[in-house]
């Protein structure tokens, strides 16, 4: 079934439309679609900034930012997790090699125990001062591959919103560098979180991407929690973006830690 919407950006409106599935369909099912719009609204505020003369300096090739503590939401979460196991033994083992590696780095930096104290979430000094050590553990995304990311089509939405203007060789250690990047007006990865804040009773509504396999193994599916046909789903889903207070007057990707939460 084809729908077309319109999606509240900034002051204006996305035009957009969909392939739905037939028959019961659960949010993560959706997710391509919602990635999809984030695709379509990062290319629209990007162009934008072009325009305003301080465009996008990411590329490929560039991982600096993939050492950072990465948000992921609960779905996003479940539809990595049957991507991995739908492969190759060899090469689902080369990743699982390296989330343990990663957790052990994390857990002899003394990152570990600070993530899982969920204090910091309320408390923004605290927060930055997590992201700052997590960048300084050095600890690159499992899924990074020759600084680029190995899993581009389906990261997560927060990897897609970090945006950044300023020249690259400041995000090599954002915590001393002023790294500058783009507002945008609407963050789906935020509708995601709070999906998963009412579902789980968890005051994030996401988990950090390094924790992934370990999350996976409980075998959750929060997808059937936010379920019906695929325009239903897709309505609960434009309809809690309609609900979500703007991000327009957030700072944007502009701290001295560069964070992402
Ligand atoms: S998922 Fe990809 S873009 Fe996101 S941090 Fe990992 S390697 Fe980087």
């Amino acid at each position: 079934m084809r729908a077309t919407f319109a999606l509240p950006v900034g002051g204006g409106l996305l035009n957009a439309s969909a392939n739905l599935p037939v028959g019961q369909t659960t949010l993560t099912q959706i997710l391509p679609i919602i990635q999809t719009l984030e695709n379509a609204i990062i290319g629209k505020i990007s162009e934008e900034a072009e325009q305003a003369g301080s465009p996008v300096s990411c590329r490929a090739g560039c991982g600096a930012c993939c050492r950072q503590l990465v948000p992921v939401s609960f779905f996003e979460a479940e539809a990595l997790t049957e991507w991995l196991q739908m492969l190759p033994e060899d090469r689902r083992a080369e990743l699982e090699g390296r989330f343990h590696r990663a957790l052990l780095a994390l857990r002899d930096a003394e990152v570990i125990e600070k993530i899982l104290d969920l204090r910091w979430v309320k408390n923004q000094e605290e927060t930055t001062q997590l992201a700052i050590d997590y960048f300084h553990a050095a600890v690159a995304c499992p899924f990074l591959e020759n600084e680029s990311c190995s899993i581009h089509p389906m990261r997560p939405l927060s990897c897609r919103e970090y945006l950044v203007t300023s020249p690259p060789a400041l995000c090599q250690d954002p915590s001393v560098n002023q790294v500058a990047g783009v507002r945008l007006p609407l963050k789906l990865s935020r509708v995601l979180y709070t999906f998963g804040q009412q579902l789980a009773q968890d005051p994030r509504g996401w988990i950090p991407l390094v924790f992934l396999l370990a999350w996976g193994k409980g075998g959750e599916k929060p997808g059937e929690h936010v379920s019906g046909t695929g325009e239903e789903v897709l309505r609960k889903f434009l309809k809690q973006v309609a609900e979500m207070p703007s991000t327009e007057n957030e700072p944007p990707v502009q701290t001295q830690a560069g964070q992402m939460l």
